[in-house]
């Protein structure tokens, strides 16, 4: 039986992995789940697979946890280091799917202990890149792609030599506004930033999509994960979401991957890699769908796309100066503070603010690191304010 854990299972990564896990249930020894403030849910889960230990991140949540799984015989801890304990608790893989920075310590205690590192947390690739694939690196830990266009990318390098690699095109279904005039955008509400034509995600990277700062963070997320410099990574919107990603290849040949809009894809492959097993997925029609259509990505619609590509080419702490800025407008947003165009205005002057002041060129040691996100956040909650 293959032990497994999975960070942030009740979030809507978390429950795909749920599904697949608990269909083939008798291969898989479940060790920890680990999930936020739905207690009812995770109780629920850590019951149906049978798991070890169930956490949740909050303590005022543990009472709750513990009266869910009272006589169950499940193991009951709470707290983000209870979170970061349970990452170290021996794996064959585990699922990182906590949403935001609190996904990076026990995506570093996975990658420590050699297990396979499924991730969708794809913050802590854009907050420490270097740092995680080090630790992975150095303990025989082999990171694998959660999010679908880095498994798309993942899938079409299969056999393929990097040097070959001319560029890499990842779509972009463009989100809620991707029709609304420019000028309207200033107007949106979270509400209807938190629906997405496509995908069904939870509401940050649902509104992240809207913004085009999930496609910005994943622009560095291609840029960490396969080593590839700024200049040989784009963004196409693609409205049907069908093509994830897209490598061309020196000779001119461009290898698409095609497939439905169902995470349950990147989580199985990346659950079976090597192998390919069956997954419970639609079949795509093509004759029925009948066409593929495709947008440029407008840096003057999408600011976030050129923010990100700064942080590639300035590097060193950048990312999670981003990445935490980017979260901070966020709240900020969805509180109702600031309107929907800010977010980009706030994380351009938290980034410009660090870098005059030389403040993301440190070493990049998780202290470091956690420095950074703390600093940036205060300095977008200034950047708010204004
Ligand atoms: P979600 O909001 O649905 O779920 C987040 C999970 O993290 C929940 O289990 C929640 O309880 C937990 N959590 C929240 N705050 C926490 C904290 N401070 N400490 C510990 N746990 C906490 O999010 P999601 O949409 O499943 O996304 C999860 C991650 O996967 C994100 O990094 C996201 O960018 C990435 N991702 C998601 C999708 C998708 O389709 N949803 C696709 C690609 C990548
Ligand atoms: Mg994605």
């Amino acid at each position: 039986m293959r032990r497994i854990s999975i960070f942030g299972s009740t979030g809507s990564i978390g429950e795909s992995t749920f599904d697949l896990i608990q269909r083939d249930g008798d291969a898989y020894d479940v060790i920890a789940l680990t999930g936020g403030r739905n207690v009812a849910r995770l109780a629920e889960q850590a019951k149906a697979l049978n798991a070890q230990l169930a956490v949740t991140a909050f303590d005022d949540c543990l009472d709750e946890l513990k009266d869910a799984l009272s006589g169950s015989g499940v193991e009951v801890a709470s707290g983000t280091a209870a979170v970061a304990e349970a990452a170290s608790r021996p794996v064959d893989w585990a699922m990182s799917a906590i949403v935001g920075a609190a996904g990076l310590v026990p995506g570093l205690r996975i990658a420590e202990q050699g297990a396979m590192l499924a991730l969708a947390n794809k913050e802590s690739l854009v907050c420490a890149g270097r740092l995680l694939k080090q630790t992975a690196g150095g303990n025989a830990s082999r990171i694998l792609p959660v999010d679908s266009e880095h498994s798309a990318v993942f899938q079409a390098l299969v056999g393929e030599d990097m040097d070959a690699v001319e560029r890499v095109i990842i779509t972009a279904s463009g989100g809620a506004f991707r029709d609304w005039p420019i000028d309207k955008l200033r107007e949106a509400t979270p509400e209807q930033a938190a629906t997405h034509p496509n995908w069904n995600m939870g509401q940050r990277i649902t509104i992240d999509s809207a913004s085009m700062f999930n496609k910005a963070m994943e622009l560095i997320e291609t840029h960490e994960f396969f080593d590839l410099p700024a200049v040989k990574i784009e963004a196409l919107v693609h409205p049907e979401s069908l093509i994830h990603a897209l490598v061309g290849f020196n000779d001119g040949a461009l290898m698409a991957h095609v497939g439905p809009p169902d995470m349950r894809h990147a989580i199985g492959y990346a659950l079976h890699w090597p192998r390919r097993r069956d997954l419970p997925v639609e079949r795509l029609d093509l004759a029925r769908i009948g066409a593929l259509t495709f947008r440029p990505a407008c840096d003057d619609r999408y600011p976030a796309l050129r923010l990100a590509r700064e942080v590639m080419e300035t590097g060193g702490l950048s990312g999670a100066a981003f990445n935490a800025a980017k979260e901070r407008a966020l709240d900020h947003f969805i509180a109702r503070r600031i309107g929907f165009t800010d977010m980009a205005v706030v994380v351009e002057r938290v980034l410009t603010r660090l870098w005059s002041q030389d403040a993301l060129s440190q070493d990049m040691t998780l202290d470091n690191v956690l420095a950074v996100d703390a600093l940036a956040r205060n300095e977008a909650d200034a950047a708010a304010a204004r």
